[in-house]
C-alpha cells in the first residue's frame, strides 16, 4: 500500500541524502556526524541547518564537534562519560594486573632469599665457591627486583597520567552539564541548585538577592537580522552580565533571552543599583560584529529584583523576581523593578502584560 510505504521511503530518502551530503562535503562517517547531518537535513532545527551550511566543504572534526556540543550538549556529555568509563575500566584493570605482577615478583624474590638463607644456616663451613654462588644468585635476583620496581613505578606514572586525563574529561562533563553552550553562562540546572543553596540552612538568606533580566523585544531582533545574529547578541549581552560588575557574580541563562544574576552580601538598595548599572551598560553597548561595518544597534533589558529574605524558598524567590520583571515590562521596559515595591499591589498591573 502506498500510504504505509511512504514513511519508510521518506526515511530511506533522508538516510541516502545524509550519506551523500556527508560524502560530498568530505565528512567522516562517525555516528556523531550522522546525528548532526540528519538533524540539519530534516530541517527540524533551522539554526543547526544554517550552521551546517555555513561550514562549507571539508569541515574539520573540531568544527563538527563544536556544533555537536552546541546542539546536542546532552548526547555529547553522555559520550564523554561513556569514554571516561571505558578508559577508567581499562586503566583500573591495567593497574590491578600491574599489582599482581609486582606481587608475584616480590614473592619470587622472597623465595630466593628464603632459599639462600636456609642454605646458609644449614652449613657450618662454607667454601669460597659456594659463597660466591650464593652472592651471585642474590645479586641477580636483587638487580631484577630493582629493575622491575623501576618499570613498575614508570608504568604506574603513565597510568596515573591517563587517569588525570579521565578526571579532567569528567570535570569537563560536569561543567558542560551545568553550562549553557551558547553563552557559557550557567544553565537552568545550575541556577536551580544555586538558588536552592541560598535557603539550605538559611545561610545566605539575609543578604542574597536575585536579579532576573529579560531582553526587550528580542523577537524583533530575530525577525530583522535572523536567528544567528540573535544568538550573537545573546552572547554579547551575557558577556556584559558576566564581566561588568563582579567577575565572580553568578550569571545563568534561565530561558531563551532571560538571564538570572545572584548577588550576595548586598542590601536591597545596593542590589538595585547594580542591576541598574548593568541595565545602562546593556543599553549603551553598540552591538557589533567582528566584521567591520556591521552594526545591529542596541538592545535594552527589563529587570526584576527580589531579596531572598522576601521569599519563602527558591521557587517563591524566582516567582517574585519574575513578577517584578513583568512589572518592568508593563510600565515600559528598559527598567528595574524591585519586588518589595509591588508586593502590596499583587494581582494588578503585571496581569496586563501580554507577550506580543
Ligand atoms: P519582551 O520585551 O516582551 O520580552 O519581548 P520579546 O520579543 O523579547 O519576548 P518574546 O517572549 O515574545 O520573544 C522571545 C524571543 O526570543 C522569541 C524567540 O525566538 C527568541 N529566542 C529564544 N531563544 C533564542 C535563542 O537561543 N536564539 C535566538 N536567536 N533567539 C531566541
Ligand atoms: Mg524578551
Ligand atoms: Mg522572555
Amino acid at each position: 500500500m502506498q500510504s504505509a510505504a511512504a514513511p519508510t521511503d521518506r526515511g530511506n530518502d533522508i538516510a541516502t541524502t545524509v550519506v551523500t551530503t556527508m560524502g560530498q562535503m568530505g565528512v567522516i562517517g562517525l555516528p556523531r556526524n550522522y546525528e548532526i547531518f540528519y538533524e540539519a537535513l530534516t530541517g527540524s532545527n533551522p539554526a543547526l541547518s544554517l550552521e551546517v551550511i555555513a561550514l562549507g566543504n571539508r569541515p574539520t572534526q573540531e568544527q563538527l564537534d563544536q556544533i555537536g556540543r552546541k546542539f546536542f550538549a546532552q548526547n555529547h556529555g553522555q559520550r564523554i562519560v561513556e569514554q571516561a568509563r571505558e578508559v577508567l575500566a581499562r586503566e583500573l584493570e591495567g593497574v590491578a594486573s600491574l599489582l599482581r605482577s609486582e606481587r608475584s615478583h616480590i614473592e619470587r624474590y622472597g623465595q630466593v632469599l628464603d632459599e639462600t638463607s636456609s642454605g646458609l644456616s644449614n652449613r657450618t663451613a662454607m667454601s669460597q665457591e659456594l659463597l660466591q654462588k650464593i652472592a651471585g644468585v642474590m645479586s641477580v635476583a636483587t638487580a631484577a627486583t630493582i629493575d622491575h620496581g623501576r618499570q613498575f613505578a614508570s608504568t604506574l606514572g603513565d597510568k596515573s597520567a591517563e587517569l588525570e586525563t579521565v578526571k579532567s574529561k569528567l570535570e569537563e562533563y560536569k561543567k558542560l552539564a551545568d553550562t549553557d553552550p551558547l553563552t557559557h553562562a550557567w544553565n537552568r540546572r545550575a541556577f536551580d541548585n544555586r538558588i536552592a543553596a541560598i535557603y539550605d540552612g538559611n545561610k545566605g538568606v539575609l543578604f542574597s538577592a536575585l536579579i532576573l533580566a529579560d531582553i526587550d523585544r528580542f523577537k524583533d531582533i530575530n525577525d530583522r537580522y535572523g536567528h544567528p545574529v540573535g544568538d550573537k547578541i545573546l552572547q554579547i549581552v551575557a558577556g556584559i552580565f558576566q564581566t561588568s560588575v563582579h567577575r565572580d557574580m553568578f550569571v545563568a541563562r534561565t530561558g531563551g533571552e532571560e538571564f538570572a544574576l545572584v548577588v550576595e552580601g548586598m542590601t536591597e538598595d545596593a542590589t538595585v543599583e547594580i542591576a541598574d548599572r548593568i541595565r545602562m551598560l546593556v543599553e549603551q553597548t553598540q552591538l557589533k560584529d567582528i566584521q567591520p561595518g556591521i552594526d545591529w544597534g542596541q538592545v535594552t533589558v527589563s529587570m526584576g529584583v527580589c531579596m531572598a529574605s522576601d521569599a519563602d524558598g527558591p521557587q517563591d524567590l524566582y516567582a517574585k523576581a519574575d513578577r517584578a520583571l513583568y512589572r518592568s515590562k508593563v510600565i515600559g521596559r528598559n527598567r528595574v523593578t524591585r519586588y518589595s515595591s509591588i508586593a502590596t499591589q499583587q494581582g494588578k498591573n503585571w496581569l496586563l502584560y501580554k507577550k506580543d
